[in-house]
């Protein structure tokens, strides 16, 4: 089998969309023998699986023979009537139901496959060896049982489940020590009738065979099938909520956990604070070293803002070089602190490329929730606005909001600013400053 490794843990090993092994059509195994073929490393997880339907439908299986096995006690008892020979069947017949109530009880409990399967196995081979039993304590003109004993090889494949080889080995089993007590039976039994038994047990095994395997064959698709289903969704679900270069949460995934936010915090009168960012001059990054230059410095960008989150802060690419930072339960003030943390270090931060150390510096717009904020369109665009500020301030700073509405405090230095215009500067000192307008 070449069925492979879909990861079912759940853990993801964060490869990013490895699309090709997920989505790479299945199930074109030989037709024929395709019910041979386990799926390979995911066999234990199909068993398991399908372990409680398996052993549901094998427990079906141990009552219709309890059933049938008690049932016979009347006909046992028109044929033989009141003997020692009943005495006997009777004996016999309520030693293999203790032995097959006590199967079911058991069965409740098993959590393995290998358990299972052995169990499973055991079972049938005791109704083989109870079978025989009771052909042997029977009064030798009383052989019309060897009818219906023809139905235990079939159900052995049809309704107890268990793994294509075991099913063959108990009916087979089954089968041939049937067939023994009653070629052992030579002068009562009609030849005729014997060979008419031999040839069902034989076409029993062959059709009960071809059926199972049908059935595993088919169980073993669907399976793969659910595995591939389940992959893909998975899949899906990182494509739409991680952002594939930077690692960040996506745009559509950001204003989800924004917008979800932002009810909560309302509906609890918390603060929210959002930091939107954008990288300075980063066009001429790109036109100076190169996409990939550029491409690197926005992976670290992502993960130094990462680094320096909060676990319940959420961080989003909203676009090209811009991004958004969350802060649940955070007020102006300390989402101030963060944004020029976050501008600090990013300022001082060196990308070793080609020899030649890349810097680069980041404007921040800080804007938190206010009454009149009823979507997250309007809290987003007054981020935005800051941003827009500080670009113009003369990049490589953080304007924030300040208490009342229409006001903005600025912070931040211009130490470091690489092909800003800093003419429009209007904050100095290299520690954060506060500057009212
Ligand atoms: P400003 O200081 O005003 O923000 O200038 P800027 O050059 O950063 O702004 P502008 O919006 O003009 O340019 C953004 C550039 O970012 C243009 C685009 O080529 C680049 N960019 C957007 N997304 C990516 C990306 O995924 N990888 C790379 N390497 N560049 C990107
Ligand atoms: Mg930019
Ligand atoms: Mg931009």
């Amino acid at each position: 089998g070449r069925g492979r490794g879909v990861d079912l843990s759940g853990s993801g090993d964060g490869s990013g969309t490895s699309a090709g092994p997920v989505l790479e059509s299945r199930g074109q195994d030989s037709e024929f023998f395709g019910f041979l073929v386990g799926l390979g490393d995911l066999e234990n997880e199909y068993r398991l699986h399908h372990l409680s339907d398996d052993a549901a439908q094998s427990r079906i299986a141990y009552f219709l023979w309890l059933v049938s096995s008690i049932t016979l006690v009347y006909f046992d008892y028109l044929v033989l009537g009141p003997t020692r020979a009943f005495a006997t069947m009777v004996a016999v017949r309520v030693i293999f139901a203790c032995a097959l109530i006590g199967s079911l009880l058991i069965f409740r409990h098993i959590s393995t496959v290998r358990h299972y399967d052995w169990m499973t196995l055991g079972v049938s081979l005791v109704m083989a060896a109870f079978v025989y039993s009771i052909n042997a304590s029977r009064p030798p003109d009383y052989f019309a049982n060897f009818v219906l004993d023809i139905l235990f090889p079939l159900s052995m494949y049809l309704v107890v489940r268990n793994r294509l080889l075991f099913c063959t080995i108990a009916a087979c089993a089954f089968s041939a020590v049937d067939l023994f007590s009653l070629i052992a039976d030579r002068h009562a039994v009609p030849p005729m009738f014997r060979n008419v038994v031999i040839a069902s047990h034989v076409l029993a095994n062959i059709m009960g065979f071809l059926v199972a395997a049908e059935i595993n064959s088919f169980r073993r698709r669907a399976y793969r099938l659910y595995c591939d289903e389940i992959s893909s969704r998975r899949l899906i679900e990182r494509i739409a909520s991680v952002d594939d270069l930077t690692g960040s949460v996506t745009r559509r995934s950001f204003l989800e956990a924004l917008d979800h936010e932002m009810l909560r915090s309302r509906r609890f009168g918390r603060s929210l604070t959002i930091i939107v960012m954008d990288l300075d001059g980063f066009k001429k990054i790109n036109d100076s070293h190169g996409h990939y230059a550029g491409d690197e410095l926005l992976r670290h960008f992502a993960s130094t803002v990462t680094s320096q989150k909060r676990e319940i802060d959420v961080f989003g690419r909203l676009g090209g070089e811009e991004f958004c930072l969350m802060l649940p339960e955070t007020s102006l003030d300390g989402a101030a602190l963060v944004a020029e943390r976050v501008r600090e270090t990013w300022a001082s931060f060196e990308l070793p490329f080609d020899g030649v150390p890349l810097r680069s510096t980041v404007s921040l717009g800080v804007a938190t929730l206010a009454a009149t904020d009823d979507s997250y369109h309007s809290l987003l665009r007054r981020a935005d606005g800051l941003l827009y500020d500080a670009k113009h301030l003369g990049r490589n700073r953080v304007v924030i909001e300040s208490g009342s509405p229409g006001t903005k405090v600025t912070i931040g230095s211009h130490a470091v600013v690489a092909g800003a215009d800093e003419s429009s500067d209007e904050t100095t000192g290299a520690s954060p400053r506060f500057s009212s307008n």
